[in-house]
């Protein structure tokens, strides 16, 4: 008979985790969505709830967790700055303490676990592109440290349960990732810009708009930490995901504008505390090791995000 892999997803009902669970399903695995609901959806999972191989549990992994499972996959964290800068404490709990009790949990059954890293522990990087032998720059004390160093640290700690326990660990940093199910008030660029340019409001471009994000489609993304979970034992990582296409946010405000139709204006903000002025993934290493690449530019990835957008809007109102 066939064995179902028993699939731990943390943070399963968010943006990422839910297309994640999706795709596990499909895969035939059991899966376990974990979730304490902070910034993820019951309505991002919903259509999930009738499959017998899906099951979500409430529950916040700075506490313990024992279940029995086969892989681990840890994306338990807030990934917008305005929700991980509203409880900083926690979200370096999050970080921290859910990794320590996410590997004590492999450790004690032997699964596989996938840590949902990210471009942040680059800092703003004086390298570029990104490669993974750069160790960033960080501000260790700013408004982003909690999530910055919260990442930095958990990786230390899969390593050291890796070298010390023999824990099989994987590593994915993570770079900008967007698409449907996002939330809309989540205050990152891409539902940000789509949501005014809907709304016809003014696009709010922080600072002069020259620093760059590079964009990736969420259902690439997913695909690559599948194939990252599915490496030989010895492709730890950290692994670099993300779209090397690489865009000012004011090319993307004038994407967001010619895709949309809309007649909306476009306003300068000050730039934010420690934003990071490039980003964009050297991913030779997830190429050669993976195979992967992503294959969905950005107009083409923007199109599904703003239908969605669209109805999440009229729904509002
Ligand atoms: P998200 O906010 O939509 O998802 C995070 C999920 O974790 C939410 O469902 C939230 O409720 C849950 N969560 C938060 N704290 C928790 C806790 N203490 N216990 C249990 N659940 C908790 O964000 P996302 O964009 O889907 O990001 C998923 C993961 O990927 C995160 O770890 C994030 O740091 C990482 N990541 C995302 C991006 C991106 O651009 N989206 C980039 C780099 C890394
Ligand atoms: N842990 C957990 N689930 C498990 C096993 C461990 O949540 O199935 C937690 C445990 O409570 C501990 C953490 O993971 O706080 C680290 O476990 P480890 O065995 O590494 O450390 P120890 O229990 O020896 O402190
Ligand atoms: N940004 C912007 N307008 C917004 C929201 C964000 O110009 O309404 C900028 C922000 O300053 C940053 C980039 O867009 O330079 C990406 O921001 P986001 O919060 O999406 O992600 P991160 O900074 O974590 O990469």
């Amino acid at each position: 008979m066939h064995y179902a892999p028993r699939i731990l997803v943390t943070g399963g009902a968010g943006f990422i985790g839910s297309f994640l669970c999706e795709r596990l399903l499909d895969s035939g695995a059991e899966v376990l969505c974990v979730d304490n609901f902070f910034t993820g959806r019951r309505t991002n999972v919903a259509h999930l709830l009738d499959n017998p191989r899906f099951e979500i549990m409430r529950h916040d992994v700075t506490f313990p967790l024992f279940v029995e499972v086969d892989q681990i996959y840890n994306l338990a964290c807030p990934a917008s700055p305005i929700h991980y800068q509203f409880d900083p404490v926690q979200t370096t709990k999050t970080s921290v303490h859910g990794a320590i009790n996410m590997l004590g949990l492999a450790k004690r059954t032997r699964a596989k676990i996938l840590q949902a890293s990210t471009s942040e522990v680059y800092g703003d990087p004086e390298i570029h592109p990104q490669r993974e032998e750069y160790w960033g720059n960080v501000n260790p004390i700013g408004l982003r440290s909690c999530y910055d160093e919260g990442k930095r640290c958990a990786e230390t700690l899969f390593f050291d349960y890796h070298r010390q326990h023999n824990v099989k660990i994987k590593v994915a940093r993570i770079f900008n990732t967007y698409g449907p199910r996002m939330h809309p008030n989540d205050g990152r660029v891409v539902s940000n810009f789509i949501v005014q340019a809907l709304r016809g409001e003014d696009i709010t471009l922080y600072g002069d708009g020259q620093q760059t994000r590079s964009f990736c489609y969420v259902s690439d993304l997913v695909d690559g930490l599948i194939r990252l979970m599915n490496s030989d034992d010895d492709v730890t990582g950290p692994i670099n995901l993300g779209n090397p296409g690489e865009f000012t946010m004011r090319q993307l405000a004038e994407t967001v504008l010619e895709l949309t139709g809309s007649k909306s204006g476009i306003v300068h903000r000050p730039l934010p505390s420690d934003d990071p002025r490039q980003r964009q993934p050297d991913i030779s290493k997830a190429k050669s090791s993976l195979d992967w690449e992503p294959t969905i530019p950005l107009a083409e990835g923007l199109r599904p995000t703003i239908e969605y957008f669209r109805n999440e809007i009229s729904e509002l109102v």
